[in-house]
């Protein structure tokens, strides 16, 4: 075979074009495109040779070279794997044979130009060789072909490429990059190693590059006969369990997390079935500082088949795990898939759902182990994380469950640790409640008047003082069948708390506090919703209630923070009709009316609210005093 010219497809002129003129700006991909062609080659030998031992002549190890000539400015990929007939290379290389070009073409053109995963998706990416070079000259012969077999391919990626018969002692693939004078910065063995290592390191066959040496006399590196594997060429994860030891583990996370401080714990498991696929996944032990941010992506970094295709896969996790480190290695996504097409896949949701899976999975035996010291562990990561995971509740409905579990709060019992199973173990005989109140702080909850009946009753209130809590409620409405109920609310049912007595007196009174009720409503006609008495207090003269189905005064009160307009609904006012000051009130006709803006007022204070007026409140309290 004489040397011939043959025009592109068109389509593979327009990819060239845009190739090059759009995935500029991420340039080193060039070498892991190539690399993991490299790589390829020799899995499909290693599988033809299954049936024809033959094909590895005289050559059983498979490896990839990467070498590059300073003064010829030129870098060569070479493998020795299956290699290709010059029918193969006029296809491969000149032709595309994939559906779909047209779209990925789109893609490129729109507003995903700078994403250079996009290149190999759709089997382009030999091409990504033409952004660093202005011909590429491929040397191959197939293996198991005689060696006048072999074929030169070469092109400058315009219109056309060039073919011709050489003869090729060695079986496999040279490509041979000619770099463009603005180039020369890849012409450099440490430029080189390094982007193997970041992209190619888990690749499992062994990258080899040649050793060099200081020359005084000529005062430069000069290459030796020798050659050294730059990558490690065996992936951690892709490792039996049973080999790999702890110190490897922690060693392998500090890598991927640049986290300085151990993993509270991971978890490594082949996955087999539908979706085929390794995890080998991190639970930090500290929360960085971004963690708030919803938008911050995961910590995942995909590989397929071992070769590294992008960081931070958020797809491959749910939002509310996004503090989770790790790999994800798929065996079924198509090599360098965007992330585009992450969110869309199922082989993704596949991983995504047996991944949460996992995580919770290695939450739930610290949380749940018989060890305390475990358990201690769990309590310090839900220090770190809890307000995160219980994003969960509203973010994943098929584990809600699971999650509801792992949660922990202060109540009126403990100041942390404890779980909903915790609480309704210690639930009293008739409760049948779960009852929460929410806050800013600790402090604001344990003094909230709301609490009085609970505490004098002995019945367990969980202080929910995260800010995600006023959140999770709307969307936990009961744990095992146990509704949870905001002790702030107008609805929840005191009169279970009572015994027969207590319900006795309580009616006489409310019966007996009539007159005074209907004045104070009228009095507060403008700022209560309703006026009425109250068993919940016992020390407290008045405390605010709100509307089943209102909003909280503590959620609304952040919504304002967050700048957000909260929808305007009026409180409750609940009394004690037995406390000192409200009896006083009803016999204070001249001064009714300031009394009974005060304990609105205060009871909006006592709960961390604002007053609307402070200055009128100051003015009746200072008219009092001063009676
Ligand atoms: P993809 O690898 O996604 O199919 P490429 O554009 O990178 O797309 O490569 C096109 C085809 O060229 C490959 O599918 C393969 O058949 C062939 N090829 C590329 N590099 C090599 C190589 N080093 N050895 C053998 N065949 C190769």
């Amino acid at each position: 075979m004489t040397k011939q010219t043959h025009a592109f497809q068109a389509e593979v002129k327009q990819i060239l074009h845009l190739v090059t003129h759009s995935l500029y700006s991420n340039k080193e991909i060039f070498l892991r495109e190539l690399v993991s062609n490299a790589s390829d080659a020799c899995d499909k030998l290693r599988f033809e040779a299954l049936d024809n031992n033959a094909l590895f002549e005289d050559q059983p190890n498979l490896e990839v070279r990467v070498l590059f000539d300073a003064e010829a400015k030129t870098i060569t990929i070479r493998d020795n794997g299956i290699g290709m007939s010059a029918e193969e290379a006029a296809s491969h290389l000149g032709t595309i044979a994939k559906s779909g070009t047209r779209e990925f073409m789109a893609k490129l053109e729109g507003d995903q130009k700078k994403d250079a995963n996009l290149i190999g998706q759709f089997g382009v990416g030999f091409y990504s060789g033409f952004i660093v070079a202005d011909r590429i000259t491929v040397e191959t012969r197939r293996a198991g072909a005689p060696s006048d077999q072999g074929v030169r391919w070469s092109s400058e990626g315009t219109g056309e490429y060039e073919l011709e018969a050489i003869t090729r002692a060695t079986r496999g693939t040279d490509v041979i990059l000619h770099l463009r004078d603005e180039e020369a910065e890849f012409l450099n063995t440490w430029k080189l190693k390094s982007i193997i290592g970041k992209y190619s390191d888990h690749i499992s066959l062994p990258i080899l590059m040649q050793k060099e040496e200081w020359d005084a006399e000529a005062s430069k590196q000069v290459k030796k006969d020798e050659w050294e594997t730059v990558n490690k060429a065996a992936a951690l994860w892709a490792r039996s369990k049973s080999d790999i030891t702890d110190a490897e583990y922690q060693e392998f996370y500090k890598q991927i997390s640049y986290d300085s401080e151990a993993p509270l714990a991971y978890t490594h498991n082949r996955v087999e079935g539908r979706s085929e696929y390794t995890q080998l996944l991190y639970v930090p032990a500290k929360a960085p500082m971004d963690m708030w941010n919803r938008d911050k992506r995961g910590g995942v970094k995909l590989y397929v088949k071992r070769v590294f295709i992008m960081d931070d896969a958020e797809a491959l996790m749910p939002v509310y795990l996004r503090f989770v480190k790790g790999v994800i290695d798929s065996a079924d996504l198509p090599l360098n898939v965007s992330r585009e097409l992450l969110q869309e896949s199922r082989d993704v949701k596949a991983i995504r759902e047996g991944s949460t899976k996992r995580v919770l999975g290695m939450l739930e035996s610290l949380a749940d182990s018989d060890d305390a010291q475990e358990r201690a562990r769990y309590l310090k990561f839900w220090g770190e994380f809890g307000a995160v995971l219980k994003e969960g509740i509203g973010e994943d409905f098929a584990n809600r469950e699971r999650l509801a579990k792992l949660f922990r709060f202060a109540s009126t019992h403990a100041d942390e640790g404890v779980s909903f199973a915790d609480y309704v173990s210690r639930m009293k005989e008739g409760q049948e409640a779960i009852y929460v109140i929410t806050a800013d702080s600790l402090a604001a909850a344990k003094a909230s008047p709301q609490l009085e009946i609970f505490k004098k009753k002995g019945i367990e209130v969980l202080l929910l003082v995260d800010r995600v809590d006023e959140w999770m409620l709307s969307h936990l409405y009961e744990f095992e069948g146990k509704e949870l109920q905001s002790v702030a609310k107008g609805g929840v049912d005191l009169d279970k708390l009572l015994d027969d007595d207590e319900k006795k007196q309580a009616e006489a009174v409310a019966e007996s506090f009539k007159p005074t009720l209907d004045k104070l409503k009228a009095a507060l006609a403008d700022r209560a919703k309703d006026v009425r008495v109250t068993t919940r207090l016992v020390d407290s003269p008045a405390c605010l209630v709100t509307d089943e189905g209102d909003m909280s005064g503590h959620l609304a009160r952040m919504l304002k923070q967050a700048g957000q307009t909260a929808p305007k609904t009026q409180p409750i006012l609940e009394v004690n009709a037995e406390h000192a000051l409200v009896k006083r009130m009803a016999g204070d006709d001249s001064r009714f009316d300031d009394l009974a803006h005060i304990l609105f007022d205060q009871a909006l204070l006592a709960e961390g609210g604002q007053l609307e007026d402070p200055a009128a409140y100051v003015a009746r309290v200072t008219k009092l005093l001063s009676a």
